[in-house]
């Protein structure tokens, strides 16, 4: 009878955790992790920070071939999986059948490009433009790089938090940055109404031209750099046009396998998303107990617990439990640390502080509880934060904690 054990696929931070954690249990059965980058598995918040400003950055690597050997892990990079037979419990990878008792499923996001396709290659109006990036991969982030250590004037399209962060980098060395931003505010779905516009004026300050209500009509290329057309019919000159609209779960290989996707794969509060598979990171929908709905996060905090939770629950299902997480981002924006926990939808907004001044805190209540809070410049904040949401704290604990409000606030 075969073992075929442990098969993890997408070799990043909620693979790698998945693998550690399933051995922590003291599961000793085979393991595999697939992984279609040929890199060994990164971190990926540097790229778009340390990486790209400092003068000889190191390549955030999570485990080296030494940590992985000790796992004792059959690592197979720059394979594909490009589909999955739950009942033969096999994953097609690399034109073969690799077999499993359990599955953990951690293929991530892809960026979304201008067409909304997952390639670049297939982006309308973009084919062939040389300097047209996004920024997910390392491979991507060895691109960009080029570019600001070259000064290039940049056209980012999208106001989100990497491209904020790539505009960080540009603007330390004095290039010139352009945000195209279709919405009225950058980050009104991420940060709320009452917060966004405060995150906006950061750019303002920092020198950044933020063009917002318009989008890009198309990209060309020109005699002196890329042509990007916008929608207002005016012209923008770049060497870097950066996209950075979003990212979509990683799910194209899961078609027809009969697992339940819907803006990423479906899993009860125990990360199972049929028997004996599990999903982690950034690809998973899970049901979240702590606040009752059913959430699908991008950042690394969630990355990694869910990882390790996906690792222990597929080895051992009979002691899975639920598992909650109190959702938790931080960015860096022209030298302000921006951290949010918990989350935005809320009745009431409180801000604390003064946003002109470079330290100030939003907090979200629903109810009365406090279920958000955003900070910056106020890091030694935000885990009180975190802890308070985790255990459902009162509204009035949180204000408490915060102070008095400034005045600015409203319903998100
Ligand atoms: C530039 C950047 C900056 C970020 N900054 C922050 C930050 O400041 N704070 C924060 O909290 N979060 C940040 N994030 C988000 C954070 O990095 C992600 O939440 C985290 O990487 C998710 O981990 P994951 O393992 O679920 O998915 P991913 O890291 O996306 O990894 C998925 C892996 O699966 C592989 N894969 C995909 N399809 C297949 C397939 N069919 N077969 C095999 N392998 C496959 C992919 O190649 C990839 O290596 C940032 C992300 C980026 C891109």
């Amino acid at each position: 009878m075969r073992e075929a054990g442990l098969l993890v696929v997408g070799a990043s931070l909620a693979g790698l955790r998945a693998v550690e954690a399933a051995r922590a249990t003291g599961y000793s059965g085979p393991i595999t992790l697939i992984g279609a980058e040929r890199h060994l598995p990164y971190d990926r918040p540097p790229l778009s920070k340390a990486f790209l400003r400092d003068e000889e950055p190191a390549v955030p690597t999570l485990a080296d071939a030494h940590a992985l050997a000790a796992l004792n892990v059959d690592v197979r990079l720059g394979e594909a999986a490009d589909g999955l037979c739950l009942e033969e419990r096999e994953v097609m990878a690399g034109g073969r059948c690799v077999p499993f008792d359990s599955l953990v499923i951690a293929t991530g996001c892809a960026p979304v490009t201008l067409a909304g396709t997952e390639s670049m290659a297939d982006t309308a109006g973009m084919n062939g433009v040389n300097g047209v990036h996004t920024l997910r991969t390392l491979d991507d982030a060895r691109a960009v790089r080029r570019h600001v250590l070259a000064g290039a004037r940049t056209v980012l399209v999208g106001g989100g938090f990497i491209g904020a962060e790539v505009a960080t980098a540009l603007r330390a060395r004095g290039s010139s940055v352009t945000i195209v931003e279709a919405a009225d505010v950058p980050l009104v779905r991420a940060a709320g109404r009452v917060v966004a516009p405060l995150l906006a004026a950061l750019h303002a300050r920092a020198g950044v031209d933020l063009r917002c209500g318009v989008s890009v009509r198309r990209v060309s290329d020109g005699p002196d750099g890329r042509r990007v057309v916008l929608s207002d019919g005016s012209v923008l000159t770049a060497d870097l046009v950066l996209v950075g609209v979003g990212a979509r779960p990683t799910t194209g290989w899961l078609a027809g396998s009969g697992l339940g996707v819907d803006d990423g794969v479906l899993c009860d509060e125990t990360l199972r998303a049929a028997p004996g598979v599990y999903a982690a990171g950034d690809v998973a929908r899970w049901h979240n107990p702590l606040f009752g709905t059913a959430m699908r996060l991008e950042n690394r905090t969630a990355a990694a617990e869910l990882g390790a939770a996906a690792g222990r629950h597929a080895v051992d299902p009979s002691a899975a439990t639920a598992v909650s997480a109190v959702p938790y981002f931080w960015s860096d924006w022209y030298g302000s640390r921006i951290q949010m926990v918990g989350v935005v939808e809320a009745d009431e907004v409180h801000v604390v502080g003064d946003p002109d001044g470079g330290s100030w805190a939003a907090l979200h209540r629903r109810g009365d509880r406090v279920v958000g809070a955003l900070t910056v410049g106020r890091p030694r904040q935000i885990m009180k934060y975190r802890a308070m949401i985790a255990r459902r704290a009162p509204w009035t604990v949180a204000r408490e904690f915060a102070g008095a409000p400034s005045g600015v606030g409203g319903s998100a």
